[in-house]
């Protein structure tokens, strides 16, 4: 393939243009095409290519192993729960998408396997939720169990997280009917005491109650753009009966109702946080049985709704720094990328991601409190940064975590600044 010499006599074997019509002419063995066509057809491939990555992207017939290594991707650690969900919510789906009549004419019914999620406070049981529904690519809706309340109550009532499921799915009922709904803080629901003597609080059953409602499947009647309901205003049906529940929880204080039950003697709990108990915590949990849950003061047949249960484990110092670089959303990836848009490439060293951990640790909020913590580091960077010249390299240390010290710049002639 070369440019033709004789641009003027010859023409463009796709669009007839002649040589002299157009800016250069390639030419192949008795083929000429044109530099107009050459664009066009490059335009073609790009949307061709991207439409086939998209394709790529979303197999229709994931397996449990796919959903996994799509997890892995923006989850650290959690092997277990990420197992387990992955197989829970391959089968769900395979469920309600099979339109098989074969499977239809027995009188076996599937039922469905909500999800609960047991574990301390930012170790990834949102994150899981949520990129559940992107890898699976159906809409996802939040809503924290303690801001609920029965119908009729001041508060969200349960029905409103339908509302927010179907806003997310653009009011498109047969998508948010597929949807996934994680309900945080499952546990604050619970009842305080197991008893059934008068003076027992039931606060939070009626939530119980209504969660069940929709847990099991139920039609609801939701106002199309959320807010109250009123007499006259026509309503839109949602089913639930496909919609896949995660519920989540710490759980605190259910250490001793695992142990007396296991007859395991354990150190106490409270507010300790050292990593021994972390640890006798982890694994206890791994132990937990449905009787657990009722003892700790959910409902029988909340519990029943819930078949499948994941602990997932406290996060250590090795897995908050993982958090830090690795998953494909990392935070210090992204910092790094804002950099990048001022021409400036920003680099942690090693003590610095250390002393990030440490901090993090210091708050007890798992892997929540990384992203102020860097983001509080690099205030001050990102204020002077725009108006200093020539900056290279940013390199933040040790010593800028934690005496708060100027990063080591490093400027395009090769002098720290
Ligand atoms: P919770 O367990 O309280 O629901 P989240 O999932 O909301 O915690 O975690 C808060 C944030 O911390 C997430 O947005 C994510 O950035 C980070 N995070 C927590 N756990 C993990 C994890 N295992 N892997 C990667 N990031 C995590």
């Amino acid at each position: 393939m070369n440019e033709s010499k004789e641009n003027n006599n010859v023409k463009c074997s796709f669009c007839g243009r002649e040589g002299d019509e157009v800016a250069s002419m390639v030419a192949g063995p008795d083929v000429y095409i044109c530099d107009i066509c050459i664009r066009t057809s490059v335009d073609i491939l790009k949307n061709n290519l991207a439409a086939y990555n998209t394709k790529k992207e979303r197999p229709k017939n994931l397996t449990p192993d796919m959903i996994k290594k799509s997890l892995d991707e923006h989850v650290i650690g959690q092997e277990n729960a990420k197992r387990v969900l992955s197989v829970a919510v391959y089968n769900h789906y395979k469920r309600i998408n099979t339109s098989n009549s074969f499977f239809e004419l027995d009188d076996v019914e599937i039922e469905k396997s909500n999800i609960l999620l047991m574990g301390p406070t930012g170790v990834g049981k949102t994150l899981i939720a949520q990129t559940l529904a992107k890898i699976l690519d159906v809409p996802f809706a939040i809503a924290d169990a303690t801001t609920l309340t029965e119908a009729g109550y001041v508060g969200d009532d349960v029905e409103t997280v339908l509302v927010r499921l179907l806003q997310a799915a653009d009011y498109n009922l047969e998508k948010a009917q597929k949807g996934i709904i994680y309900i945080d803080e499952i546990d604050k629901i619970a009842r305080k005491s197991e008893s059934t003597s008068i003076t027992r609080d039931v606060s939070g059953e009626g939530v119980q109650q209504a969660l069940l409602k929709i847990l099991e499947g139920t039609v609801a009647g939701v106002p199309p753009r959320g807010g109250r309901k009123h007499p006259e205003q026509s309503l839109i049906n949602i089913n639930t009966k496909n919609i896949l529940f995660v519920v989540g929880g710490a759980f605190d204080g259910i250490e001793p109702i695992i142990s007396s039950r296991i007859k395991k003697n354990v150190m106490g709990f409270d507010t300790d946080f050292t990593k021994a108990h972390q640890e006798q915590r982890d694994q206890l949990l791994t132990y937990i049985q449905p009787e657990d849950l009722l003892k700790y003061g959910l409902i029988p047949e909340l519990i029943g709704r819930l078949p499948i249960i994941a602990p997932l484990h406290s996060l250590d110092n090795e897995a908050l720094k993982n958090i830090l670089v690795q998953p494909k959303n990392a935070i210090i990836k992204q910092f790094k990328k804002l950099f990048l848009m001022e021409g400036v490439e920003l680099e942690f060293d090693d003590n610095a991601l250390e002393e990030i951990v440490e901090k993090a640790i210091e708050r007890k909020t798992g892997a929540r409190a990384l992203r102020s913590i860097v983001e509080g580091v690099l205030l001050n960077i990102m204020y002077d940064l725009p108006t200093m010249e020539n900056i290279e390299k940013c390199l933040i240390t040790g010593d800028t975590i934690t005496k708060g010290e100027d990063p080591v710049y490093i400027k395009s002639d090769r002098k720290s600044a």
